[in-house]
């Protein structure tokens, strides 16, 4: 594992403090990163929610939070003293005036070190958070606001939200997360593509016959039924994950790993998508909901039923118009993609949890080989961001022996935790480290954000004004056979996750 530099002196403000995001993913993080000596003695993580907890309350709740995470023997006890020593609580609620002085207090007396603000709430709260940090006079050049996914939920919203926090924080300050683009598997397409020749003069419309994302979940949406039934899978995945994971694949080589130069490759991919609107709407988006079905061979209820306590098995819950999948067939218009589409699939109660990219080749343009020889494949790239993160080649080969010439298509594999023999840190991980030394490259930029939602929002229109319902598919399935259409349509077919 590349080496662990500590970073310099800073403090973590984190509000919401007390969620599902704290308690899963940011405190488990900062542990890690403790655990490999990576934060100065002196830092501080401050959190904040309504909830009234002293601090030693806090501690024992943290404590909880790392072992029902990263399980019973994570507590290493010369690690965790260090770690309970950072922590502090402050009971505030954003909507009122109390608890703001004794931040402002708190942060006071460290004023000049690194000062991370961490908004793990909802959107609503961005842009009167920031306001109000900007009117305590705590903000420095210094200071840093982290803003999780989503930022809005369409382009008007997330302009403004971007406007607000823009007027207290400058661009340089600001990190909009997703942390897709901080899993180890993602940061490997940029090595993939740009620290190896082979790729470079196939990765193009002439070499490439389509590429394929897939997001897939097998759970349901659980607890977050509220949010959910009020956002749906394109505003959830596809504006963010999906499309960064897109640019990234699409976009031309940056001439550096600066912040600004991957970044201006990327807008310049989202801003040569094709809008899908009027009759495209129909033709290249599919909405799915799920109805009840087995997962794992496990019966599971219907969407309706999880957001609206209906009867199991009867769907009387509450009737909603919101996806759980959806699927796409996004097209690019400029040089290098001209005709090659990009096939997005995301959704919930899914055969499988995965994400994967699957670049296809185009066919060999003639065969020199007898018909019962075997199918020619055609060659596929598929770049597993989870489970199993690796990278995996298919070619096609003589099966071996003398009965004939036989082919048959292998992969090339690559699985990374075989041929690292490491723990893969979580994305968070390595996003909170970035933050902290004030480099942005993998965060999002104001007008990618937006870029992405007026692509996006353009979409969503046009399933209002043309109706255009869900469709229901089992649970345990692969999304509405529309999906499947959306690619037989163009002679093409999904590539099944499982089939490995
Ligand atoms: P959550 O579990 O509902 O937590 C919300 C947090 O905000 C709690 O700490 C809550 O604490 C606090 N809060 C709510 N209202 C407040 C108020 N008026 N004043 C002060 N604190 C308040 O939500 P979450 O799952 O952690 O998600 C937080 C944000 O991150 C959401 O925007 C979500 O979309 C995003 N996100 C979450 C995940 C994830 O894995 N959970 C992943 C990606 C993005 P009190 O109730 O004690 O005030």
């Amino acid at each position: 594992m590349a080496g662990f530099v500590p970073v310099d002196p800073f403090d973590i403000v984190i509000f919401g403090g007390t969620g599902d995001l704290s308690r899963r993913k940011l405190l488990p993080a900062l542990y890690h990163r403790d655990t490999d000596q990576q934060l100065p003695e002196s830092s501080r993580i401050i959190s904040v929610a309504r909830s009234t907890m002293s601090d030693e309350e806090n501690v024992q709740w943290v404590r909880q939070c790392l072992i029902d995470s990263l399980g019973d023997d994570c507590i290493e006890p010369e690690v965790w003293e260090r770690f309970a020593h950072r922590l502090h609580y402050l009971t505030i609620d954003l909507t009122g005036d109390d608890g703001w002085a004794q931040l402002a207090e708190m942060v006071n007396q460290e004023r000049d070190r690194i000062q991370v603000y961490y908004l793990a709430t909802s959107p609503g709260f961005f842009g009167p958070v920031a306001t109000r940090l900007g009117t305590l006079g705590v903000i420095h050049d210094n200071s840093r606001i982290v803003l999780e996914k989503p930022v809005g939920t369409d382009l008007e919203s997330a302009r403004a939200i971007n406007r607000e926090v823009g007027a207290v924080f400058s661009e340089q300050q600001t990190y909009r997360i997703d942390h897709y683009l901080g899993k180890e598997t993602v940061q490997n397409l940029m090595a993939l593509r740009f620290a190896n020749s082979l790729f470079e003069p196939l990765w193009q419309r002439g070499a490439i016959d389509h590429v394929q994302i897939t997001v897939s979940e097998k759970l349901g949406v659980g607890t977050r039924g509220d949010f959910y039934d009020r956002t749906g899978a394109l505003r959830d995945m596809v504006q963010n994950h999906m499309l960064q994971l897109l640019c990234l694949v699409a976009m031309e080589a940056p001439t550096s790993l600066d912040q600004n130069e991957i970044r201006d490759e990327k807008i310049k991919v989202l801003r040569a998508l094709r809008p899908i609107s009027g009759d495209d709407v129909k033709r290249k988006t599919v909405r799915g909901q799920y109805k009840a079905g087995a997962v794992d061979g496990e019966t599971v209820d219907a969407y309706r039923n999880e957001i609206g306590n209906g009867e199991p098995g009867k769907e009387s819950g509450k009737d909603s118009g919101t996806e759980t999948f959806v699927a796409l067939k996004v097209e690019i218009d400029n040089w290098r993609w001209a005709d090659t589409p990009f096939y997005l699939r995301t959704g919930k109660r899914l055969p499988t949890k995965c994400s994967e990219i699957v670049v296809q080749l185009r066919p060999v343009a003639h065969s020199i080989f007898a018909p019962d020889a075997g199918s020619l494949l055609p060659n596929r790239l598929v770049m597993r961001l989870q489970p199993n993160e690796g990278v995996t080649l298919s070619l096609m080969t003589k099966e071996p022996g003398p009965g004939g010439f036989k082919l048959r298509s292998l992969p090339l594999d690559l699985t990374f935790a075989e041929a690292f023999q490491l723990r893969y840190p979580d994305a968070y991980e390595r996003l909170l480290v970035e933050v902290i030394r004030g480099n942005p490259a993998l965060f999002m930029r104001r007008d990618e954000v937006e870029a992405a939602w007026a692509w996006t929002d353009q979409i969503i229109q046009g399933w209002e004004t043309q109706q255009v319902k869900p469709e229901p598919y089992m649970a345990g399935t692969w999304g509405p056979t529309a999906s499947a259409m959306l690619l037989d349509r163009d002679g093409r077919d999904w590539r099944d996750p499982v089939d490995d």
